[in-house]
């Protein structure tokens, strides 16, 4: 008897504890992993793939608790439904702890480059789409490295996001050959004087704007110190645009300019103008990396007698990025790709100038 008392207290201290063991494993795995949902109108399936029904959705910053995994997709449980996502739009609370610095991607293009290095000219190893957020790991002079989704870590410019970051914060980063450099930037036209107006009767000064603000920006997250002509539609003379450059012992003055040819409505492409030929090299890179940035056709460098260079004492080219009497290219120019690219070429052909 004592022998099976013990036995049998062996026994139930046994069960007792493997008992403890499985409420202890059950609970484990159990213990769900916290979630956010890194955008909009997720869609929410009955199963681990696209061609699942769609159970329902969940919105950006939504938590919810990760209950399993397959490839690329995580059962969560949201609210009351439990679903599949697709693992690229939630990231782990884990993940989001080590880096409390999140970026969201700004800006409406669709299609937003992620590169391998922090250059314009590295590989894009990745594109991202608007209103995504990740992660920061570290940072460089105008750019930000950030964690995707699939692991890999890629670096995108600061220009194209809002970032909960402070931006006085002094960035640490390798030299960067336009830092500190003056650049003044020449909106084509302003005020009364439209400039060329378009095939849809869009005015010219409208478009050089856009184009110049869009530079401005860039210049400024790349350590440039960037001084526009104008900020405004209003009107300036040639003399005026020139003093800029002198009186701010400019590094390069940029004369930001729409072509038009309405005879001729097929006629497109970007040409680049100097009228010194001390000014050569400064159109010369400028006009190659914007090229090769929008694929535009090649109106080639060339002798301009325009006052804005002529009369200029510092390095000074003015270009013409595209022909908006051409209906066609109009359409293309007013795309913010074509914005970006055109604006991603000067600041290449900066770099390059500079270096
Ligand atoms: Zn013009």
């Amino acid at each position: 008897m004592r022998k099976n008392t013990i036995i049998s207290l062996i026994i139930i201290m046994l069960l007792s504890i493997s008992g403890f063991l499985i409420t202890q494993s059950q609970q484990s795995s159990v213990s769900a992993e916290e979630a956010v949902i890194t955008v909009d109108d997720l869609n929410i399936r009955k199963g681990p793939g696209m061609e699942y029904e769609i159970l329902g959705q969940a919105n950006q910053n939504a938590s919810v608790q990760i209950l399993d995994q397959s490839g690329n997709w995580a059962k969560i449980q949201f609210q009351n439904t439990e679903g599949w996502v697709s693992r690229d739009y939630i990231r782990k609370r884990s993940d989001q702890n080590q880096s409390k610095k999140v970026v969201q991607i700004s800006v409406t293009d669709a299609n937003v480059g992620v590169h391998s290095n922090p250059s314009l000219s590295s590989e894009i190893i990745q594109k991202v789409s608007t209103e995504q957020s990740f992660p920061i790991v570290d940072e460089e002079k105008g750019w930000y490295q950030i964690q995707l989704s699939n692991g890999d870590q890629g670096w995108i410019g600061k220009w194209l996001v809002d970032s909960n970051l402070d931006t006085d914060k002094p960035v640490i980063g390798k030299a960067n050959t336009l830092e500190g450099k003056v650049i003044v930037i020449d909106a084509g036209h302003g005020g009364a004087d439209t400039g060329t107006i378009s095939a849809s009767g869009n005015y010219e000064k409208y478009i050089t704007t856009i184009t110049a603000q869009s530079l401005e920006k860039k210049l400024k997250t790349l350590g440039a110190r960037p001084v526009m002509t104008r900020t405004d539609d209003t009107f300036l003379t040639l003399e005026n645009r020139v003093a800029h450059a002198q009186a701010y012992q400019a590094d390069a003055f940029i004369s930001i300019h729409y072509n038009s040819a309405p005879q001729f409505p097929n006629v497109n492409g970007i040409g680049t103008y100097y009228y010194h030929d001390r000014q050569k090299s400064l159109a010369s890179s400028i006009h190659q990396k914007v090229l090769e940035a929008t694929g535009a056709k090649d109106r080639k460098v060339t002798f301009g007698n325009f006052l804005v260079i002529r009369e200029n004492q510092q390095p000074a080219t003015l270009i013409e990025l595209g022909f908006l009497s051409n209906a066609q290219e109009e359409a293309k120019i007013n795309t913010m790709t074509f914005q970006e690219k055109a604006t991603n070429g000067i600041i290449r052909g900066l770099i390059d100038y500079f270096q």
